[in-house]
């Protein structure tokens, strides 16, 4: 969890000012709820870190996308990464710009790019030559440039970095390294595109600066080719990906992170580039938890469950990814035994799991937090079992807001009709 933003007083957790409790006697459970002040501070981390060189901060939105979160990313004059006309209309909506917004992702549609280059998006990461051909001709259509940069797939080696996950050849993101530079010579020959930039993305909760670097030497190298071939890049993308404590990683801290990758940019020739981030993940995780209500604690032989009333449709992670979220009392008590639980949910899966093996001091009907779930937590929710998706509050010092309502189940299937006959 963030320095402070979530922390015990008289033993009980609060987020900033407000008791946890008191939040969800109010609002109910299963409950997101926010730290202003612990976004405001990991967004001050990279952007004071960025201060006196040309760069600018992205915020990758797929790892939350309330409005209520863009709306205080944008007010601090943050750019944004979407990878759909959704989340382009999300930014918009909650005040931010498409003039500062990059439009990331492996399978844009045709009506997505009209959409992104009427309203103005700033670039375009493209991913394939397919994909190049489409947007040239939407843009044609539309009689506009469309501005280009290619993600390209630096394949920073598995063995020295097991951990990345995106940045490999076996895998479907980004133009192949050894096929770049031939990539952008098309781009640059299409008449409706215009070549502005070069990045990556390599990865997701990535805990170490080296395969940054590694990916960064390729694709300054890269660079250089390129501008050879009669291109200008002005701006090279970093990607996201640097990852958070959930448990006992270790990950550089945001400062020192970007401070790193400037400075290795700043090789000669290179200095005057402006550099993009596209953080999600070391934004918003630790700016959130999930509030959730022991609804029984059944014993067992093997194993005993602590049943709570969140699931793996509210937090799909640790189903999904076996991802670790820590998972604490919200009000500590020494009346009961401790115990060894897996923390499961209501649905209908054996994959439904919150957390395995944990130690609690709980009983029934007491309150969970389950920790670092500011991001991809509700972004990824669904409404699996017919479960309303959770209501998501924000916390500015001594004031909590409903930034989302929690669901009807009326709404869930006002969409749906029989059959007439
Ligand atoms: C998901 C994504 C990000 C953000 O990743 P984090 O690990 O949340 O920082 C950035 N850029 C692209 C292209 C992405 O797909």
């Amino acid at each position: 969890m963030s320095d402070s933003a979530f922390h015990y007083a008289d033993g009980v957790l609060h987020v900033e000012g407000v008791s946890a409790a008191s939040l969800a006697e109010q609002f109910g459970t299963p409950l997101y709820v926010y730290s202003r002040d612990a976004l405001t501070r990991a967004y001050r981390a990279y952007a004071d870190a960025c201060a006196g060189r040309k760069a600018k901060i992205h915020v990758a939105i797929k790892a939350n996308s309330n409005l209520a979160v863009l709306n205080v990313f944008a007010r601090m004059g943050a750019g944004f990464d979407i990878v759909s006309a959704g989340e382009l209309a999300r930014v918009i909506a909650a005040g931010g710009r498409a003039e500062d917004t990059v439009f990331s992702g492996v399978g844009k549609s045709a009506a997505e790019m009209r959409e992104a280059l009427q309203l103005g998006v700033k670039c375009f990461n493209v991913e394939s030559i397919p994909e190049l051909h489409v947007l040239n001709h939407v843009a044609k259509a539309l009689g506009k440039k469309a501005p280009v940069s290619l993600r390209v797939n630096p394949d920073v080696g598995p063995k020295t970095h097991p951990y990345i996950s995106t940045g490999l050849k076996a895998n479907k993101f980004g133009v192949a390294f050894s096929d770049a530079r031939a990539t952008y010579a098309q781009a640059h020959a299409m008449d409706n595109l215009e070549v502005v930039g070069t990045g990556c993305h390599i990865g997701s909760q990535i805990t170490e600066i080296s395969p940054y670097l590694d990916a960064l030497d390729k694709v300054l190298e890269l660079v250089e080719q390129i501008e050879a071939d009669g291109m200008h890049i002005h701006h090279v993308d970093v990607g996201g990906g640097l990852g958070i404590t959930y448990n006992d990683e270790t990950p550089p801290d945001i400062g020192e992170f970007v401070k790193t990758l400037l400075d290795h940019i700043k090789k000669p020739g290179h200095g005057q580039r402006e550099v993009y981030f596209e953080p999600g993940r070391s934004l918003v995780g630790n700016a959130g938890a999930l509030l959730t209500r022991v609804e029984y604690l059944k014993p067992g032989e093997e194993k005993n469950f602590a049943i709570v009333d969140a699931a793996m449709n509210d937090l799909a992670r640790p189903a999904m990814y076996e991802a670790f979220h820590r998972i604490v009392p919200v009000v500590e008590r020494r009346d009961v035994k401790t115990q060894t639980y897996d923390v499961v949910g209501p649905v209908c899966e054996s994959g439904d799991w919150l957390g395995r093996d944990r130690d609690l001091t709980v009983g029934q009907g007491d309150l969970l937090a389950i920790c670092s779930a500011g991001a991809y937590g509700f972004t990824m929710s669904s409404n699996y079992n017919t479960r309303p998706r959770a209501a998501e509050v924000m916390v500015n010092g001594a004031r909590a807001r409903v930034v989302r309502k929690r669901e009807e189940v009326k709404q869930l299937f006002a969409g749906e009709s029989v059959m007439p006959d």
